[in-house]
């Protein structure tokens, strides 16, 4: 079993390195409209990065935290995305245990943390983000000969009808893209009744403990995408054992 390969993991967890790295890259232009081409540059000073600190998580630990030019600190969300990403990759080894359907199952999981983050960070998803993780969760489903329409559409029906009543203030025409591309990655109907119900879950606990701690008020807007995403990656580890204990008559 390939999973079982130490050289396997290694190759994934170097490729989810370099995933992870490279989305930062597109989390922070996307937004903003850059180029996503070209050497990356220190946000504050602009100063051009050389390889020594372009290498993932390793720079960030060697630099201390800081900027080698002006000495201001670097975000440590480069790093936690870097090693994020890595573990997904190695999780979808794991999960998918043959070459193709972990890659693209780890390209799938990638995408879904860089959507988290961007939606955090700017409470929008680019579609350029989203089409990418439709096309991924698509070849994922394909390779593993489980392409079902029975999840996207219900995912789709129900962020878009929302949409259209509350004129895009609930939840935004993104959510209604991402809701696709996590219908098509968990398959059936009972995996994204499931999932849309754990996000709401996650969602209220985490609503509640930001309100406690005053971290945000009644009218703070919290955006839905990182719960989506952390639910759909519970589904995607635990879903089999359990969609038939919480929805039996939908399997
Ligand atoms: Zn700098």
């Amino acid at each position: 079993m390939v999973t079982a390969d130490r050289s396997w993991m290694m190759l994934f967890a170097v490729l989810g390195l370099t995933f992870g790295s490279f989305g930062m890259v597109l989390v922070s232009r996307l937004p903003a409209g850059q180029h996503i081409g070209g050497r990356s540059r220190c946000p504050r000073c602009k100063h051009m990065l050389g390889a020594v600190e372009l290498i993932p998580v390793l720079s960030y630990v060697l630099l201390a935290g800081k900027c080698r030019h002006c000495h201001r600190p670097i975000s440590c969300l480069y790093p936690c995305v870097e090693l994020l990403s890595a573990l997904l990759f190695v999780l979808a080894l794991f999960l998918a245990k043959s070459p193709l359907p972990s890659l693209l199952l780890a390209l799938s999981l990638w995408m879904l943390l860089l959507i988290a983050v961007m939606d955090l960070r700017t409470q929008t998803i680019h579609d350029a983000l989203n089409l990418s993780f439709i096309l991924f969760a698509v070849a994922y489903a394909v390779a593993i000969g489980r392409l079902e329409m029975g999840g996207p559409l219900l995912l789709v029906f129900f962020f878009g009808a929302q949409w259209l009543v509350s004129r895009g203030r609930w939840v935004g025409s993104g959510d209604i893209l991402l809701g696709a591309g996590i219908g098509v990655l968990l398959g059936g109907f009972g995996s994204s009744l499931l999932c849309l119900g754990l996000a709401y879950v996650i969602g209220a606990v985490v609503a509640v403990f930001l309100l406690l701690t005053k971290r945000a008020t009644r009218k703070s807007h919290i955006p839905f995408g990182p719960f989506l995403a952390a639910a759909t990656l519970l589904m995607i580890i635990f879903g089999d054992r359990m969609l038939p204990v919480i929805v039996p008559g939908l399997l």
